[in-house]
C-alpha cells in the first residue's frame, strides 16, 4: 500500500524503544509533512551523534574526546566513584547536585539469563581504577531491579577482595523497588545519595 521508502522508515522507527507500529506510522507521516529542514535536521543529528560521540577511555560515559567532560573536570573528586549501568543514568544523578565525584559506566547489569556476564561489562576496569588511584569510596548506583541488585552484590564482593581499602556503598532506600534510576525524581534520588549505606 505504501511506497517502499515509507515502509522502510516505518520499520526503522518501530525498532526504537517504546515506539510501536502505530506510533511509527504517525511519526513517518509527520516527517513526510514536516518542513525539509526539520526532517533533514533529525537525520543529520542522528548521523552526527553516531559519528562524533564515543566512550570515555576512563569511565565509559559518553564523550566527544578521549575523556568525557566529567573526567576532564579538575574540580571533581577523583577519590569518589559512582557506578551506574548506563550513560543515561549520569544525568539524573548530576541533577541532584549531591555528587561531586566521578563516574564509572558499566554498560549494563549482570543477567546470566540474557547471557550478560561480568566480562561483558566494564567491571575489570572499575576494579583497576578502584585499586590503583587512591579511591576512597565507590557508590554503587545500579538500578533497584533484580539485575541491578545482583550486580551491586557482585561488585561489593569483587571490590572487597581486590580493593580492600575502598569503602563500597549503595544508594539508600527511597528508590522504588524494581525501578530504573532514569525515572527517579531528583528529590528521591538526592535523599538516596545522602543516605547511602555500606555494602
Ligand atoms: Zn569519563
Amino acid at each position: 500500500m505504501l511506497a517502499p521508502p515509507v515502509n522502510r522508515l516505518i520499520t526503522e522507527l518501530a525498532r526504537l524503544p517504546g515506539v510501536g507500529q502505530r506510533t511509527a506510522q504517525r511519526l513517518a507521516f509527520h516527517l513526510l509533512r514536516a518542513p525539509e529542514s526539520e526532517a533533514f535536521g533529525l537525520a543529520d543529528a542522528i548521523r552526527e551523534v553516531r559519528e562524533t560521540v564515543g566512550q570515555c577511555e576512563v569511565c565509559f560515559n559518553l564523550a566527544t574526546e578521549a575523556r568525557c567532560r566529567i573526567c576532564q573536570d579538575e574540580r571533581r573528586d577523583g577519590e569518589l566513584i559512582c557506578v551506574v549501568e548506563e550513560p543515561s543514568d549520569v544525568i539524573p544523578i548530576e541533577r541532584t547536585n549531591e555528587f561531586g565525584g566521578r563516574y564509572h559506566v558499566l554498560g549494563g547489569a549482570l543477567s546470566p539469563i540474557d547471557g550478560i556476564d561480568a566480562e561483558d561489562l566494564h567491571i575489570t576496569e572499575l576494579i583497576e581504577r578502584a585499586a590503583s588511584n587512591g579511591v576512597r569510596e565507590v557508590v554503587v548506583a545500579t538500578n533497584a531491579t533484580t539485575t541491578g541488585e545482583a550486580t551491586a552484590l557482585y561488585l561489593a564482593d569483587a571490590l572487597r577482595e581486590r580493593a580492600p581499602a575502598v569503602t563500597v556503598t549503595r544508594l539508600a532506600s527511597g528508590l522504588p523497588a524494581g525501578s530504573d534510576l532514569e525515572y527517579a525524581d531528583e528529590i528521591t534520588l538526592g535523599s538516596a545519595f545522602r543516605g547511602r549505606r555500606a555494602l
